[in-house]
């Protein structure tokens, strides 16, 4: 018995190995075919491209953002103003959070990135844009204590409901300094 089922574990593994030869040969030739079939293209130019992603023309015209950057809104200097300055932008107009990173400029390919993934179910662009932003982002990411996805639905909706408490509260001003118009008019009539 012992001999019959040496003999069927060694007859086993040679076809095993045959048969994940096999459809590792069927997956390389399927993925050939569909690649003729129907080439990967360039997000955003729609070329045929090597890879997934952006074409190398496309890929060389992303402009990374790097140093010198205004500490708080994070966008590029010109020239650079000495560690900590802020820029014009973040002392005329301060925003409501500390610090802010961004990875490229949001030019043409970076929107059409961005919409992609948004969009038009582009997962596969997740994992290389984390990266981006995981760079860009290093030093406030070292110091978070929590990470916390904000859907820009959501930033809508919050605006929507300020935007109507404001409005609302100002009809309450005008309903209120009517009413008081109206009874000084009929105190001094009456
Ligand atoms: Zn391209």
């Amino acid at each position: 018995m012992d001999a019959e089922a040496a003999s069927s574990r060694s007859l086993a593994t040679p076809l095993r190995g045959a048969i994940r030869l096999c459809r590792q040969a069927w997956h390389h030739t399927a993925r050939a075919a569909l690649d003729i079939a129907l080439p990967t293209l360039c997000v955003a130019c729609r070329e045929p491209v090597a890879g997934e992603g952006l074409c190398p023309a496309c890929w060389s015209s992303l402009s990374f953002i790097a140093e010198p950057f205004c500490p708080r809104l994070g966008i590029p200097f010109v020239y650079d103003p000495g560690p900590g300055l802020l820029s014009m932008q973040a002392i005329a107009d301060p925003p409501a959070y500390q610090r802010a990173r961004a990875a490229v400029r949001y030019d043409e390919i970076a929107r059409t990135l961005v919409h992609a993934l948004k969009y038009h179910d582009r997962t596969d662009l997740a994992p290389s844009m984390g990266r981006w932003m995981a760079r860009a982002g290093r030093e406030l990411l070292e110091d978070a204590d929590l990470l916390v996805p904000v859907p820009i639905l959501l930033l809508h909706v919050i605006e929507a409901v300020v935007q109507a408490y404001i409005f609302g509260m100002l009809a309450l001003v005008y309903i209120a300094s009517g009413m008081q118009a109206h009874e000084q008019t009929h105190g001094e009539g009456g």
